[in-house]
């Protein structure tokens, strides 16, 4: 029996981990996959307070690992199927087993939305690929597309001219939603080209990319350029395939909190990504990590 489990170790999950078992708590963190979530596959972390030089994201949550580790949080790697949350004792049923615990700090974060067009499937692996971390070296002196005008689009397409020949970057506004610092250095990137108001309406290839077909909006004209791999980078969804329609979501699937970060089930909290929140960055999920853990701590108080 846990005091307090949390499934996810991204930042959220991680600082959650490092507040519950530093405070004397059981601590289970369970993970599908590596420690560290989304933030470990981002190249460079420039705005995380304390590094300004920058920090690399998978040497950032490794630390972050080290911590948790250090105060005795336990770490399940399986995969959580289902929660059982109705009554005191919390339910978590892996593909493994079933564990128990007090509190749950559902931390599993989000993951890359896909465009959702044709060939996008087909081609994931083969030249479509949503972590430019993992994969851009395999496109050294390639050309590459990169889609989306948030700062994932535009940070990891200035990451890929380290490798490609061209990066040109589709989006379909002329306006980005990313940060003025990272558009006036991709800008200046004699390597990265824009093409703005437009789609993608599908990946072309033969056994991998070899190109896009796009549709720019303010003329409708329909184009195939070439290309060797197309990175998707917009926006995320949350990983919540395992939560039963008890907890309130947003119609997008976002866990829906107080200012408590409690759901609408008692001793059930959420954190990070995964919750419904106005900004996901690595210094908000660790906020939300530690105010989850210390108030999951005041609930297993109330229940003695
Ligand atoms: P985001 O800020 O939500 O931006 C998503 C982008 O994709 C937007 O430009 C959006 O266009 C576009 N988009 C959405 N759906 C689309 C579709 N179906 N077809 C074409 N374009 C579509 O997401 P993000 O860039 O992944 O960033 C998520 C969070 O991580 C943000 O808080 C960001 O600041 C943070 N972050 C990430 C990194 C990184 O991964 N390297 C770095 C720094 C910060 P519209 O603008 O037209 O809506």
């Amino acid at each position: 029996m846990y005091d307090i489990l949390i499934i996810g170790a991204g930042p959220a999950g991680l600082t959650a981990g490092i507040y519950a078992a530093r405070g004397g708590l059981k601590t289970g963190i369970i993970e599908l996959a590596m420690p560290g979530g989304q933030a470990a596959s981002t190249e460079k972390i420039e705005n995380y307070p304390g590094f300004p030089d920058g920090i690399g994201g998978f040497e950032l949550m490794n630390s972050f690992h080290r911590q948790a580790l250090t105060y005795g949080t336990e770490f399940i790697f399986e995969e959580v199927k289902e929660l059982l949350l109705q009554g005191p004792i919390k339910k978590v049923v892996t593909d493994n087993q079933t564990l128990e615990s007090k509190t749950l700090i559902i931390a599993a974060g989000s993951k890359p939305r896909p465009l959702g067009v044709p060939g996008e499937e087909i081609f994931h692996g083969r030249g479509i690929s949503y972590c430019a971390t993992c994969d851009g070296a395999f496109f050294r002196g390639k050309n590459v597309i990169v889609v989306g005008g948030g700062d994932a689009a535009i940070e990891e397409g200035g990451y890929l001219t380290k490798f490609a020949d061209h990066v040109t970057i589709i989006h379909r506004r002329s306006e980005f939603r990313a940060s003025k610092i990272a558009i006036d250095r991709a800008q200046a990137n004699p390597k990265i080209s824009f093409l703005l108001n437009t789609v993608v309406k599908e990946i072309l290839g033969i056994d991998k990319v070899l190109g896009v077909k796009i549709e720019n909006l303010e003329t409708g004209s329909i184009e195939e350029i070439k290309a060797d791999g197309v990175f998707v980078y917009i926006g995320t969804r949350p990983n919540n395939q395992f939560l039963s329609g008890e907890l309130n979501v947003t119609e997008s699937g976002y866990i829906i909190t107080d200012n408590y970060l409690r759901t609408n089930i008692a001793g059930v909290f959420a954190a990070g990504d995964i919750r419904n929140t106005p900004l996901r960055q690595v210094a908000t999920a660790v906020g939300d990590g530690a105010l989850a853990a210390v108030e999951a701590e005041k609930y297993l108080a109330e229940l003695d």
